[in-house]
């Protein structure tokens, strides 16, 4: 960027044209998501989709999904786009659910609304826990962080899919809440959610599938007759599912849903005051002031592609997926870390030193998540990786031939993640890194 504006708001402002100019130059730093440079963070389904969410967000910018009597539009286009999905995840007819701004908000939620339900429904619980596995999202750590609940976070078996034994021997009395993950985002395999959902039944808990990545795949893919493991709400024991609508639902950032089998639970989920001088007050989910533009755009988008068109969409991606996989195997120095069932998923290596591979490719113009325990590399595949696969592929060649000699660099774990961000390999105390991390990130 050529200048800064630092910390002072200029005193005359200036012209739309001037801006955009300076917005499109920042915007050159950034990685380069539609030509398939970034393998996470941005899913794109085309120029013509990203019509429909310009022109749907456009249109209800100003939209306050707060009050659904001021905007019955917004309230129409979040019931429909949950009766939608909740069709998809094969929710029975008692289904309900909320729009967020996220998985995370999603999640958040569905803690939220198990916590308050084991408040109100088993009084001997004051110390509530949740079990999930090692692989589950963040975001559930910090609902969990949030809403003061203690997490019990359970090794993964050598297949990647949580270890269902040491679930089951770790539900005890405090125990309110199971979570698998359809797919984990680290391997993109699918817990064992039947057997969960059989543990959640037996103990009467409840059990919450993160189906963020997978909630507008998996569907389709069944029905494009892939092998697709159990995982919604044809599983009795499953009491909730999160589904991204700002990953692979296509639409823009800021949607997300979370589904739950009947309204018991979402009642649990909600806030309410009733002694505010203003009024009053409820409020569905996290956000006060609920932006419209993201409901707006994830109707139309759904609405645009409606099946046939998610299904176009998923069998492209899972042909690059196959292409890529394959080609990854024939480097015969890389292997897929177990049994991705969708078109997310880490390569490892125990021949190469997998982080130096990750720096080979940064050289050659491609982002690769970074990830530890065991180090990997992760893919997130989507439709503008169709026109790059072979580019792709041909440059890992030629970064495993480069870095195959190379002796390791002796990093070990998560150090080597962070090696790419300027700090020593033998950086000791994680935690308050990725803190000092966030507080220099975040100035101008
Ligand atoms: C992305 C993701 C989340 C969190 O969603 P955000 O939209 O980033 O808040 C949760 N679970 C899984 C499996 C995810 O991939």
């Amino acid at each position: 960027m050529k200048e800064k504006k630092g910390n002072c708001l200029s005193k005359k402002g200036s012209s739309l044209e001037t801006l955009l100019a300076e917005m499109k130059e920042a915007r050159s730093a950034d990685v380069g998501w539609k030509n398939g440079q970034s393998w996470g963070l941005v899913y794109h389904a085309g120029e013509e989709v990203d019509q429909v969410i310009k022109e749907g967000h456009n249109l209800f910018s100003h939209g306050n999904a707060l009050d659904p009597q001021a905007f019955p539009s917004l309230k129409k286009f979040e019931t429909e786009v949950v009766a939608q999905t909740a069709s998809l995840l094969n929710a029975g007819p008692d289904a309900v659910g909320s729009m967020t701004s996220g998985g995370s908000e999603s999640s958040l939620m569905t803690v939220k609304a198990s916590r308050d339900q084991a408040y109100s429904e088993k009084p001997q619980i004051t110390e509530p826990e949740m079990i999930i596995p090692e692989s589950a999202h963040p975001a559930l750590d910090k609902a969990a962080h949030y809403l003061r609940i203690k997490t019990v976070r359970i090794p993964l078996a050598t297949d990647y899919r949580v270890d269902l034994e040491a679930v089951r021997q770790s539900i005890n009395a405090n125990t309110i809440l199971l979570v698998g993950s359809a797919p984990s985002y680290p391997h993109g395999v699918v817990d064992p959610i039947e057997e969960l959902g059989q543990l959640a039944l037996e103990r009467n808990i409840n059990l919450h599938v993160d189906a963020c990545l997978g909630g507008f795949v998996l569907p389709f893919l069944e029905r494009l007759n892939y092998f697709v493991p159990p995982f919604d709400f044809r599983i009795p024991g499953v009491t909730s599912i999160a589904a991204d609508l700002h990953k692979y639902g296509y639409t823009a950032k800021g949607a997300s849903l979370v589904i739950y089998r009947n309204s018991k639970l979402r009642r649990h989920q909600f806030f309410t005051l009733t002694s505010w001088p203003g009024g009053l007050f409820g409020s569905s989910t996290i956000t006060g002031t609920k932006p419209g533009g993201p409901i707006a755009a994830a109707w139309a988008v759904l609405n645009y592609l409606g099946e046939e068109g998610y299904m176009r969409l998923v069998r492209e991606v899972m042909d690059t997926t196959c292409i890529l996989q394959e080609g990854i195997k024939n480097t015969g120095q890389l292997e897929i870390l177990g049994q991705p069932v969708m078109s997310v998923f880490a390569i490892g290596s125990n021949k190469l030193d997998i982080y130096a591979l990750a720096d080979a490719m940064v050289k050659k113009g491609w982002q690769l998540g970074r990830q530890h325990l065991p180090p990997a590399l992760h893919l997130t595949v989507t439709p503008p990786h169709t026109k790059i696969r072979e580019a792709f592929l041909a440059d890992l060649e030629k970064a495993v031939r480069e870095v195959e000699d190379q002796d390791p660099e002796n990093c070990e774990g998560i150090a080597a993640m962070y090696a790419m961000m300027g700090t020593m390999c033998s950086q000791v105390d994680l935690k308050s890194f990725a803190i000092d991390y966030l507080d220099k990130t975040y100035r101008v």
